[in-house]
């Protein structure tokens, strides 16, 4: 008989882990609390303007095709990738501005450009951070870490690569420049985590953007969502939204069934999380069904930083401006300890400024941009009143971005909301408010992180932000690829 998986959660995690599993053959469900697919990905339309509302950077894009060859489609039928160049633009405080991307010999024509001294260091980095990539992302990211003695066989490889090193040391162990130096070591920015403690294991994602490049997809991520959930549809996988669920029916260590919506029950012979690990755990698994391990993680983790993010519209366009710009504050180092360690909101913000429209003008009427800012904050966990601070910290920002990128910005603009992490708390179910989930700390790490296979429970797997390998589209599409791997052992033993 066809066993049925249910996959709690609709974020990319839960959508790749479904349409893996389906080619496996499973009868699949997958129940989401917003009204679509997507998870952070959400969508937001106003007056002919679409806003992606999460993700805009795809770095891999053959994990999201290799979905499609699954079935023997073609993702080029439902979703065009367009490649990025520049990848980023990076504008100082003291007006100078560095463009990133393209082919190496044109990152180093930009460094020379820049400081001459960096350009040997640039290669080291880029060299070390190929190494990275070879054991972090080809080896070890679609590999299971539940098993201790599995992480012990890896533990030589970390040691040679220097894992103990944060992103920030390795950086700076290659550049000079404090202005490039900031700009290569904001990739765990990037996965929710502080640069100046993630450890540099994380630095492959250097080595990723320069192997496969940067996309966006026509229509936006929106795009990429649509074609995705019209690929489920096809392929017969059962989709249910605007669905939460509450509570998990549990005898003897195994899930029979979940409740959604605080009334209906959906049976299942495997059920995959795709919500924030520590949601599920705190929430909707009872203590006694947890081990100490787990109980120790959901007690003592270190939560990825809050995301403010407005999104707006401009009756004129900015063609000078690029479609992924970060613009620097005056400070780092003390910018970044503020919001990880002190949870404190300081004036002098960093921004990372989204311009669709640069890509595909189909996201905005005619002759107009869309866009949307980004400030990484303080998680819930600070005590900022948000009802507050929010309209404050719009203000604040759309000021420095007329001051700084665009010009009469007040005058041109047509509409403007934005999301702060209560936001992330209550559409989500992220706890804290979380932009990331947990951070990606080396002790939060591999066999540190979530498992993705359940401890207490016999058929409960885990994928997404909050489990390894962790973080960002790359992550949470190799989190299918292990959770499926892990269904069908336990099915096979089962059997
Ligand atoms: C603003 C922003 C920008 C980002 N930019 C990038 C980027 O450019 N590139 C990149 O690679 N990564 C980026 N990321 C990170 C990336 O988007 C996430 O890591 C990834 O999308 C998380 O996917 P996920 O599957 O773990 O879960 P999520 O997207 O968090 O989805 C989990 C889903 O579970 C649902 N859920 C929760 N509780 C329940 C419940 N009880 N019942 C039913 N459903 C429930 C939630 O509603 C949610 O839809 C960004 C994130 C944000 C927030």
């Amino acid at each position: 008989m066809v066993k049925k998986i249910v996959i709690m959660g609709g974020g990319l995690g839960g959508m790749a882990s479904a349409l893996r599993l389906r080619s496996k053959g499973y009868e699949v469900t997958v129940v989401e609390r917003c009204h679509a697919l997507g998870g952070r990905a959400q969508v937001y339309h106003h007056d002919g303007y679409q806003h992606d509302a999460g993700p805009t950077v795809i770095t891999a894009p053959h994990l999201f095709e290799s979905l499609w060859t699954l079935f023997d489609q073609q993702m080029s039928d439902d979703v065009t990738m367009h490649a990025l160049s520049p990848w980023y633009q990076f504008i100082f405080k003291d007006g100078s501005s560095f463009d990133y991307g393209g082919e190496v010999e044109d990152t180093l024509a930009a460094i020379k450009a820049f400081n001459p001294d960096d350009v040997n260091g640039y290669l080291n980095l880029l060299k070390e951070s190929k190494k990275l990539y070879d054991v972090g992302f080809t080896k070890l990211a679609d590999q299971p870490f539940h098993q201790f003695k599995f992480l012990i066989k890896q533990v030589p490889s970390m040691l040679k690569l220097g894992c103990h090193r944060s992103v920030w040391q390795w950086v700076c162990q290659h550049l000079k420049d404090d202005r490039l130096r900031r700009a290569f070591s904001i990739q765990p920015l990037l996965v929710g985590g502080n640069p100046m403690n993630t450890t540099c294991i994380y630095g492959l994602i250097h080595y990723l953007e320069r192997a496969h490049g940067i996309h966006f997809p026509k229509g936006g991520m929106g795009g990429l969502i649509k074609g995705l959930t019209n690929l489920m549809h096809r392929v017969g996988i059962e989709t249910i939204t605007n669905a939460t669920v509450t509570k998990l029916n549990i005898r003897n260590h195994h899930i029979s069934s979940i409740v959604v919506n605080e009334h209906t029950n959906i049976r299942g012979d495997y059920f995959v999380s795709n919500l924030d690990p520590l949601h599920l755990y705190r929430s909707l698994i009872p203590r006694k069904n947890q081990n100490r391990a787990v109980r120790l993680k959901t007690k003592h983790t270190h939560i990825s930083m809050g995301l403010f993010v407005i999104y707006f519209g401009t009756k004129i366009k900015y063609p000078n401006v690029k479609h992924h710009t970060i613009l620097f504050g005056e400070t780092y180092e003390q910018l970044l300890n503020d919001i990880f360690s002190k949870l404190k909101l300081n004036k002098d913000i960093s921004i990372y400024l989204h311009r669709p429209t640069a890509t595909d003008p189909s996201l905005a009427p005619h002759g107009h941009d869309g866009f949307y800012a980004l400030v990484p904050v303080p998680n819930l966990l600070s005590n900022i009143d948000w009802s507050q601070t929010g309209e404050e910290l719009k203000k604040h920002t759309l000021q420095i971005l007329e001051q700084r990128l665009l010009p009469e910005l007040s005058k041109h603009l047509t509409h403007c909301f934005y999301k702060t992490p209560n936001d992330f708390k209550d559409d989500y179910l992220s706890e804290y408010g979380a932009g990331f989930s947990i951070a990606p700390r080396f002790t939060q790490s591999a066999w540190f992180r979530f498992h993705n296979k359940a401890e207490g429970l016999d058929n409960l797997f885990l994928c997404g932000a909050g489990t390894h390998p962790g973080a960002g589209l790359p992550g949470v599409l190799s989190s299918a690829k292990i959770v499926t791997k892990l269904v069908e052992e336990s099915d096979l033993v089962d059997a």
